[in-house]
This record gives structure tokens, sequence and C-alpha cells, in this order.
């Protein structure tokens, strides 16, 4: 069974066609990536996917049963979701951030129990965050705060992570960090994997499918190889691109065609 089925989906905000007749589906497992230009539509698909916004038309089905049925909480216990804005500048300590990850497990009116202690810490030190926990996450640099979304996230113990850009505004050094943290976890613990990336070579190097949009529709869908085909990526982005093949991994990139 697909862990994600989505069929006609549209969307119009009331000034126009955001989405258009969008149907895709995805295995359990899978790593997928979400490319576009701005304003392709992305982050309402991600929201339409997620449950947070249900569309003007189509449906979308999770573990084969319509997204906005089940209950916040359960589907908090399934998906987790690290939205462009992200958490950021509350207040909150480090690890009472990544604590909130437990929320959807905890029984009404009970609190973190040891277990949840258990599983925080593991986090809190498998990202590198042990020694900051107790620091506002609002005094971290926008690399920190990432991994403490990624963090939180983590605590949540989800089956499926839909992240969108996880790396825009990261510095190089930290935008290789959270993907490979959330490759480790994909890997390790076979999570699903849902991200909306900028960065076309990052898409190449991480993700396994990929959904190219334009303008609300599906440009191309399949394996990432095919997908990130120059003549398409040239069009769709509306500039000159040379694709080559990474030296040592051997996967799409892209370099910019001209000065
Ligand atoms: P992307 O993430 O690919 O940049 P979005 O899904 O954010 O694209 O936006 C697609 C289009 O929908 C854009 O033109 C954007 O301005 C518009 N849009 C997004 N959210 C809303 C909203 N809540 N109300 C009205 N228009 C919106
Ligand atoms: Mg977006």
């Amino acid at each position: 069974m697909n862990l994600f089925e989505v069929t006609g989906v549209s969307q119009d905000y009331g000034w126009g066609q955001v989405l258009n007749d969008i149907s895709f589906h995805l295995a359990e497992g899978e790593n997928f990536g979400i490319i576009g230009p701005n304003g392709s539509g992305k982050s309402t698909l991600i929201r339409v996917i997620s449950g947070l916004l249900s569309p003007s038309q189509g449906e979308v089905r999770f573990r084969g049963k319509p997204v906005h049925t089940y209950r916040k909480k359960e589907l908090a216990r399934q998906i987790a979701v690290l939205e462009q804005e992200g958490t950021a500048l509350l207040p909150f300590s480090v690890k009472d951030v990544v604590a909130m990850g437990r929320y959807p497990w905890l029984k009404l009116f009970s609190d973190i129990n040891s277990e949840d202690e258990r599983i925080i810490a593991e986090v809190l030190k498998t990202l590198g965050l042990w020694e900051v926990r107790a620091k506002p996450v609002n005094t971290l640099s926008g690399g920190q705060r990432q991994l403490v979304s990624l963090a939180r996230a983590m605590a949540q113990q989800p089956s499926a992570l839909i992240l969108d850009e996880p790396t825009t505004y990261l510095d190089i050094g930290h935008q290789v960090l959270v993907m490979q943290h959330v490759r480790r976890w994909y890997m390790e613990q076979g999570i699903t994997v849902i991200m909306v990336l900028h960065d076309l070579n990052l898409a190449g190097q991480y993700c396994d499918q990929l959904l190219l949009l334009e303008q609300g529709q599906i440009r191309a869908w399949g394996k990432a190889a095919e997908v990130l085909d120059e003549g398409t990526i040239t069009s769709v982005y509306r500039t000159g691109l040379i694709k080559v093949n990474h030296p040592v991994l051997g996967v799409p990139q892209f370099l910019l065609a001209s000065v």
C-alpha cells in the first residue's frame, strides 16, 4: 500500500490556481524531493500533503485514509513537519523545544516521563546539541536552530518526515550537516522523507525520487536522475544550465552556463 496517495489536488487561494490537478503517490521508505521555481506551489503542496491545508479540490490519503479524517494528535505521531519558517524565535530552551516533539505521545494530563527523557537526551546527543540544551533557541545561530527543529521532529518519532526548504539560509557546512542527519535517520530507521529543496544539486545528491512543479502543475515525476534532465530543468528555471555528473558520487549536478 502507498503511504501517501495524492489524487486530483487543486488549490485556489481566491485569486487563481496555485496547484492544478496534482496526482502522485509515494511508497513507505521513499526519499522524495519536491523541486520547482519560486511560487510554483511547493509549500502549498507540502501543506496539503501534511494535512495542514484542505485543498479546494482532490484528496490526500495517508495509509489509505483521507488525511483530514485523522485526529490531530494521531497524525502528529505519524507525520512530523518542518515548515519553511520553523520554530526559530521562541524564547524556550533547546531542550524544551525538543521535548515538544513528545507531546503527541503523552497521555491526557500526563507529563514527560523517564522514557521521554531518554529519547530527548538521545536526540540531543545525536544532533550535537547536548552542550547547548539549556540555551534559549533564539540565541542560537540559524544553523543550530535548524538542527533544533530537526531534533524536535526526531523526538516525535514519526514514520514520515516532511521538510520545507530545510537548508535555505544555512552556510554550506550546516546545509550538509542537516542533510546528512536526515539521510542517516532515513537509512537507519527507514522513515519516509519528503522535502522541498531549493538547490538542485542537493536534490540530485540526496533524493532518490523527485517531483518537479511548474506553475502548479507536475512537469516531471520519477527517479531523480531522470527528472534532472538538462533540457527540462533549463526550460522550467528559464536559465542556461549545464548538467554534469558528480566526479565522485556520479549523481547529476548543474553548473550555470553563462556569467
Ligand atoms: P513555493 O513554495 O513553490 O515558492 P507557494 O506554495 O508558497 O510556492 O506559493 C504558490 C503561490 O501561491 C505563490 O504565488 C504565493 O504567493 C501564493 N500563496 C501562497 N500562500 C498563499 C496564501 N495563504 N494566500 C494567498 N496566496 C498564497
Ligand atoms: Mg515555499
